[in-house]
């Protein structure tokens, strides 16, 4: 994992290298913004940290408080298929090395589609309340179901 990657279950505050965020209520209307400030040549190889954002960009800016629900991520179940990061419209699923690392809880809007698409028994990602502690609800995850015998 790299450096500085780490997915955390507080909302908006995991830093992905940016300086500080800030909430979208707060760009002045009628902006342009632009995604970088320096040359934007070869940067596609580069890991959304190592990148040299604007100081206000949608990287920067925080969707946050847009939630009333969110993933939680149990990694002792997930088997790294990566469906979750595919099927996310907000390229909210951090992913390294096709490892499933977390929650980008910055720009994650609680959609439910990563829950959805998720295959294990029981799920490796379910919805909560904003409100729910990720830790508790890492400790009422259900059991594995058992198959119905035909
Ligand atoms: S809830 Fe929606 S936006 Fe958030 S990580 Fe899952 S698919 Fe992405
Ligand atoms: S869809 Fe589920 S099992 Fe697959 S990587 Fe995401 S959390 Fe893990």
């Amino acid at each position: 994992m790299s450096k500085g990657v780490l997915a955390t279950d507080k909302r908006g505050v995991r830093e992905l290298g940016a300086e500080k965020k800030v909430g979208w209520d707060e760009v002045p209307q009628g902006v342009v913004l632009n995604s970088f400030d320096d040359n934007v040549d070869n940067l596609s190889h580069l890991r959304p940290e190592e990148r040299p954002y604007s100081d206000f960009n949608s990287f920067t800016a925080t969707v946050a408080s847009w939630r009333v629900i969110k993933p939680v991520y149990n990694r002792d179940i997930c088997i790294d298929c990566q469906n979750c990061w595919v099927w996310c419209p907000d390229t909210s699923i951090i992913s390294r090395d096709k490892q499933m690392i977390g929650i980008d809880y910055d720009h994650c809007k609680g959609c439910g589609v990563c829950v959805e698409v998720c295959p294990t028994n029981p799920k490796s990602l379910l919805m909560f309340t904003e409100a729910v502690d990720n830790e508790e609800a890492l400790s009422g995850w259900p059991e594995k179901k058992k198959k119905e015998k035909k």
